[in-house]
């Protein structure tokens, strides 16, 4: 894909639609299917289909590839990594067209998703030549302990659709630059960014059978295939909470080690001391990023009385403001749901809570077609029985409830099976410590209503998951410790 095809057509034409196994672009078994573009609902463009067969021969090439792989010297495997990085920056806006039309988030957003992830190719490309290891005395003197960190082995990589750049990226790189081999397998919905994210590495250097892509509309057939071979030793999943448990019983009867980045029901909580400007940025950030559908979405305002009017007229007028439409109309703020499953969810969601008492400040909710559009909403009035309260909404709705004192909020932010990410606004620094201390979540945007960065630690407790990306936790999540006991 080069520069210059950054229309519509180009993009999609420029992509090679096939399989990648063992470095050839290849048909899937199981034919191919059509990835449809989110505005129109129409087909954008066919890719091949991936069966169990399939899935198995990019096994074969990734455990081919991966002692030679493993031997790479750290810094070659970290120049593929940066070369990519680069051609990333290279295409940003063909990349970024390609992902707008499939997953339909507007242009900008896109753009700036092209930038995160191309982020974790440099900061993994800078964690590569850093893995060590440690040599320490036996507090009996009897002998030296050598311990060793070497890459776990040939990896599945499962992505979800709502970063279709970043999600592969984000396990690609870590992967990659600790020495293991992998299989990618990308969302059906949004195959197309994975592909020419293969294509760059290809072209950076990448050996054949390093990288190995599936793309397949049955995933249930080729992730059991793989997780069933002796030869698989690690998945990393990102997606929906009862995917990811599924995914971890179908890896225990091989002890395979296991990472899972799952969904979130993020409170975000505004004390009465807060910036109250601020935090309405905040809270767009966190309710309207990617259309709502991402894992760190505020999926539950609690606010405190004496500024939950003010608070929620601001909100909800912000919100009103936002233009509707295609992501690829570069007016467009707020593009489509991915299909009519995820507009109809949201939808039946909304319902639900006015069902049971809830009203609309702002009264968006679903759009005829074309195209699976959902207008902004803000519910106040939200009884605490709703199932939005408790289920990730993934859309742009806004549920505020108020609180009292700090005690009630903490104990309603934490009232929610999943663990992923809390915000938290307020100018008093003892209680942003002790609220943040109580929180449960693997993360906190403190006064902040975006956390990600390629060098955070990101990931999730209780329902929302196992391990981290990122970071320097993020390429650890693909090393094995190895002791070594040597005789003095
Ligand atoms: P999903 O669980 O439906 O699908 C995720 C991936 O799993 C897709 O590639 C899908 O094809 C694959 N898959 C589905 N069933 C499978 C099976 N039986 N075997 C093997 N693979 C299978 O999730 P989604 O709808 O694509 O993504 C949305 C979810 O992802 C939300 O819950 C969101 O919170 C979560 N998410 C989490 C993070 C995070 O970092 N915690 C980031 C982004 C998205």
């Amino acid at each position: 894909m080069s520069t210059s095809t950054t229309t519509p057509a180009g993009v999609l034409e420029s992509l090679p639609g096939q399989l990648l196994i063992g470095g050839q672009w290849r048909d899937g078994r199981g034919g191919a299917f059509d990835v449809i573009d989110p505005a129109t609902g129409e087909p954008l463009r066919a890719v091949a289909d991936a069966t169990a067969e399939d899935a198995l021969a990019a096994l074969d090439a990734a455990a081919a590839a991966q002692r030679g792989w493993a031997a790479t010297p750290a810094r070659q495997r970290a120049e593929v990594l940066r070369r990519a990085f680069a051609l990333m920056h290279d295409r940003a806006e063909a990349l970024a067209l390609l992902a707008t039309l499939e997953m339909g988030k507007p242009l900008a957003e896109s753009r700036a998703e092209v930038a995160y992830a191309a982020e974790f190719f440099r900061w993994f490309s800078e964690e590569a030549p850093r893995v060590d290891g440690g040599f320490r005395p036996t507090p009996e003197g009897t002998h030296h302990i050598l311990v060793m960190r070497q890459p776990v082995g040939p990896s599945l990589l499962i992505t979800p659709w709502n970063f279709p750049l970043a999600m592969p990226t984000r396990k690609i790189a870590p992967a990659l630059a600790a020495g293991c081999t992998a299989v990618l397998k990308p969302a059906e919905q949004t195959p197309l960014s994975a592909l020419a994210i293969a294509q760059i590495l290809t072209e950076a250097g990448l050996p054949p059978g390093v990288l190995n892509v599936l793309t397949t509309a049955d995933p249930e057939p080729v992730g059991a295939a793989l997780l069933t071979d002796p030869r698989l030793r690690k998945v990393s999943f990102t997606g929906s909470t009862p995917v990811g448990s599924h995914l971890l019983r179908g890896a225990a009867d091989r002890v395979l080690r296991v990472s899972l980045e799952l969904g979130g029901n993020a409170p975000f909580i505004v004390f009465d001391d807060a910036d109250l400007s601020a935090a309405v940025d905040g809270a767009m950030a966190a309710k309207m990023r990617n259309i709502g559908e991402a894992c760190t979405a505020a999926n539950r305002f609690f606010v405190a009385e004496s500024i939950a009017e003010p608070f929620t007229r601001m909100l909800a007028e912000r919100m009103a403001t936002l233009a509707i439409g295609p992501g690829s109309d570069p007016r467009s703020q707020v593009g489509p749901l991915i299909d009519a499953a995820g507009r109809d969810k949201v939808a039946g969601l909304v319902d639900d809570a006015r069902a049971g008492g809830a009203t609309a400040v702002l009264d968006g909710g679903p759009l005829p077609g074309p195209g699976f559009f959902f207008a902004p909403t803000v519910l106040t009035g939200v009884a605490p029985d709703a199932r939005l309260l408790r289920e990730e909404i993934f859309g742009p709705v806004a549920p505020v409830l108020t609180f009292r004192d700090e005690d009630q909020a903490v104990a309603a932010a934490n009232d929610t099976e999943f663990g992923l990410l809390a915000y938290v606004y307020t100018a008093d620094l003892r209680r942003s410590l002790r609220v943040v201390e109580q929180l449960e979540a693997g993360m906190v945007g403190l006064n902040q209503g975006v956390v990600s960065n390629a060098a955070a630690p990101f990931g999730g407790i209780k329902l929302s998951g196992l391990g981290r990306e990122g970071g320097r936790e993020g390429i650890g999540e693909f090393l094995e410790t190895k002791y070594v006991g040597i005789a003095r």
